[in-house]
């Protein structure tokens, strides 16, 4: 007997997000990929009690474009009824008659508790069902266990147990891009600006735009200030002005209270800043509400959507009546199944002590990368204000910032919250400018410097280099005169921020430490290049960025080739020999290929590819314009570059279709950087200047004792669900795929397979 199809629902429920239509997508597709019937519940739980036409079939193309719509397309919406029995009643007989076995749910703390309340009561629902002669016993007898996954969907990121919620990094953006125009005018005329966030419970918005835009002071529900936090702020912004700067931002989440559980209102701050006898600054509130909810999805979400998307209809086809039901999560950069009801309880449980007042049992139940983030925002403002934090002058390190290798976003972000944090704990910070070039050949004329606070302050969101980079390594600028140098300006110890350039740099120092034992001082390096091709991590500083830019750009020109004619754009990726920018953007929009320098191509790969672009295009003839994308990386092949692959496909596809090569080269660098890339990179700078602390000034142990540490010689990364430091001799022997310029294994390549499920694409062969 033929198996009967299993039926997976999805349904997104609550506040609306950016990154939910991405989750519908990656579900209707995968579930269609695996054999599966897809259905989507239109407008959250009010679809599911009232059925109908609220219940629809999904067909693989129903979710094309998706990608880059905002909001949700399937419509959302808060439910009353479904708090009910009677409603809850309801919506199972409407599963039952349409024969859904397995509902995956997006949505906020809400939704989700109200899905397993759902399963909980299941089998209690289906006999009452059956005992009211509502359905027969025949008709239930498929459907005695629900199996529910949930999506975290909400802007935010209030869900206890995951780094991010989908929609969370988006809205973040939003409000970066007012707070960064807000500054421009605040700065003109000396302004200070109030700006109320959403988060009601939740500071994590307010908190890491406080962060990314270096904001002057933060309020969030989960930390509040001490009693005396008018005269704290006060005190801080006072020093700030004092410094030169000419804007004052302060950012307020709207559940922000003072540690008696009072309200602080951004008229209370207003007041305060505006005080004629205080500082007397002309002062303006800005809330800006729901923009944050608006607009299309920045590439993480859609990322984050898609791989969870995919994740949870493989746990909810994996689940058993005996599995405890599960939300997908991310630790750092690692998917996960995990408990949803212990996650909604600590969720909930965080905002009861939050009304209790018990503040740092709230701030203990969130993720570590939020505490860490608070650290890191106090520390990067409240510079050399708080002595306590100070160290004592013989632990106090002279240490030299450098960039090297191609600009990457949020560069500027990380210097300037090493600096901040020096400063903070009485270290002396020296910019190099121009990589090791600038340190060979123009150390005596500018080139090494103290950096300028001031100026410095302004880096936040800067893109580009500001104290220059430049891709010379230390053996070609000659390894004897830089250790020469490192001797005479006194360093101890060294921190490169770049890509792969930089970790060859420091594979270099380390390797020549046995000639010059000046360069036996710690060295760190934070990797940082669009192309996110560094041994020792996942995550490199601006290519996030970069992937912004690219999804951005790839929009555009689906909308162009939608607007013309059927149409192929057939665009050409940066990435160095690592495909990793080119694959996450092909998540991002949807590409029907990617080609990537780890597989090549081949005559063979291209026929298939453009066998299939023939079927898509002739199956939705005229209904759909909507254009295609292939991404390739500018190393994939020496042969097949985006032009001649346009080429083949135009002559091919014998005017049925067209197809067009676009190079967005150096764009995709990227102007303002990322939220993500910002505030990832005060993080880690902050990590990589304590790793160095711990080694202490010169002197404190001997060339041989520093360089027999592993670490001496270091590169931070994120690994899976961790941030760690690795030893640079390690990486280089073991972890290095030196002739590509790429680490030997790639975490990525598992999302490859994934744009190729999601793509539609065929089956091809990689080239011999
Ligand atoms: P947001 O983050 O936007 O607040 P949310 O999912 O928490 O999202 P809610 O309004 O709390 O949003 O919940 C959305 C819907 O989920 C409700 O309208 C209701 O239908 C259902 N729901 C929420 N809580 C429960 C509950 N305890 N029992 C049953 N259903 C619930």
């Amino acid at each position: 007997m033929a198996q009967v199809k299993k039926k997976v629902a999805f349904m997104t429920s609550g506040g609306d997000s950016p990154g939910m239509n991405a989750a519908i997508r990656a579900v209707v597709r995968m579930a269609i990929y695996l054999g599966c019937d897809a259905y989507c519940i239109y407008e959250g739980y009010e679809g599911l009690v009232q059925g109908g036409k609220l219940i629809r079939k999904m067909e693989w193309n129903d979710v094309r474009g998706y990608l880059s719509e905002g909001g949700t397309l399937i419509g959302t919406a808060r439910c009353m009824a479904f708090y009910e029995r009677p409603g809850r009643l309801t919506a199972a007989k409407n599963m039952i008659l349409n024969g859904i076995d397995a509902l995956i749910i997006c949505g906020g703390d809400g939704s989700l508790t109200g899905a397993d309340k759902f399963r909980q009561e299941w089998p209690s629902l289906v006999k009452e069902l059956v005992s009211t002669g509502s359905l027969t016993k025949e008709q239930v007898a498929p459907y005695q266990h629900l199996n529910i996954v949930g999506l975290v969907g909400s802007i935010d990121n209030d869900l206890s147990g995951t780094d991010a919620t989908i929609g969370c990094y988006s809205a973040l953006a939003r409000i970066c891009e007012m707070v960064d125009y807000i500054e421009a005018t605040a700065s003109s005329h000396s302004r200070a600006f109030v700006i109320e966030v959403m988060g009601r419970h939740c500071g994590w918005l307010a908190l890491m735009a406080g962060v990314a835009t270096g904001a002057d002071f933060v309020f969030i529900p989960e930390k509040p200030r001490e009693d005396n936090w008018e005269e704290e702020m006060c005190q801080i912004i006072k020093q700030h002005r004092h410094w030169g700067k000419r804007k004052t931002i302060v950012i307020i989440a709207e559940g922000a209270r003072d540690r008696h559980g009072g309200k602080i209102t951004p008229d209370m701050v207003k007041n305060l800043l505006a005080d004629k006898k205080g500082l007397a600054l002309d002062t303006r509130i800005t809330t800006l509400g729901h923009v944050q909810r608006g607009g299309t999805a920045v590439a993480y979400d859609r990322m984050l959507a898609t791989l969870q998307g995919v994740e949870a209809v493989k746990a909810v086809l994996d689940a058993t009546p005996e599995t405890e039901t599960c939300f997908i999560a991310i630790t750092e950069n690692k998917i996960t199944r995990k408990p949803l009801m212990s996650a909604v309880k600590e969720t909930q449980e965080v905002a009861k002590l939050i009304e209790e007042q018990q503040f740092d049992k709230a701030m203990a139940l969130r993720d570590t990368e939020f505490s860490d983030q608070y650290k890191s925002y106090m520390m990067t403002t409240t510079m050399g204000l708080d002595e306590d934090i100070n160290l004592p002058e013989d632990k106090r390190m002279k240490i030299g910032f450098i960039n090297v290798g191609a600009p990457a976003g949020a560069m500027n972000a990380a210097i300037r919250a090493g600096v901040a944090y020096c400063r903070s704990r009485g270290h002396e910070p020296i910019a190099i400018h121009n990589g090791f070039a600038g340190l060979a050949r123009h150390h005596s004329d500018g080139a090494v410097r103290p950096f300028d606070w001031l100026e410095v302050d302004g880096w936040a969101s800067k893109g580009g280099s500001e104290i220059g980079t430049n891709r010379e390594l230390p053996e070609e600028s000659g390894m004897g005169h830089i250790a020469y140098l490192l001797q005479k300006y006194k360093f101890d110890a060294l921190f490169l921020i770049g890509g792969f350039e930089a970790f060859h740099a420091v594979s270099q120092l380390r390797i020549a430490r046995e000639r010059y034992p000046s360069l036996c001082i710690p060295i760190t390096l934070l990797p940082a290049t669009i192309s996110n091709n560094v041994p020792g991590t996942e995550y490199s500083l601006g290519s996030d960025t970069c992937l912004n830019e690219l999804v951005a750009y790839c929009d555009k020109i689906k909308q162009s080739a939608s607007a013309t004619r059927r149409r192929v754009f057939v665009i050409e990726t940066q990435g160095g020999r690592s495909g990793y920018v080119a694959t996450l953007a092909g998540l991002g929009v949807g590409a029907s290929a990617v080609y990537i320098p780890e597989e090549g191509i081949s005559l063979a790969m291209l026929n298939a590819d453009v066998g299939h672009l023939k079927e898509v295009f002739n199956k939705d003839k005229g209904q759909s314009r909507a254009g295609r994308l292939v991404l390739v990386n500018e190393k994939a092949s020496k042969t097949y570059s985006a032009k001649l692959i346009a080429d083949i496909i135009r002559e091919e596809a014998h005017d049925r279709f067209e197809a067009r090569d676009s190079i967005p080269g150096h764009v995709q660098q990227g102007g303002v950087p990322s939220p993500m890339d910002r505030s990832r990179a005060v993080r880690l700078a902050i990590k990589c200047i304590q790793h160095l602390e711990t080694f202490g000034p010169k002197g404190y142990e001997t060339p041989d004792q520093i360089s027999q540490q592993p670490l001496s010689a270091s590169v931070i990364g994120i690994q899976g669900a961790a941030v760690v430091f690795s030893g640079m001799k390690d990486l280089e022997e073991n972890a290095t795929d030196w002739k590509n310029r790429r680490p030997k294994s790639a975490h990525w390549l598992d999302m490859k397979d994934v744009v190729n499920i999601l793509g539609g694409r065929p089956e091809y062969p990689l080239p011999e």
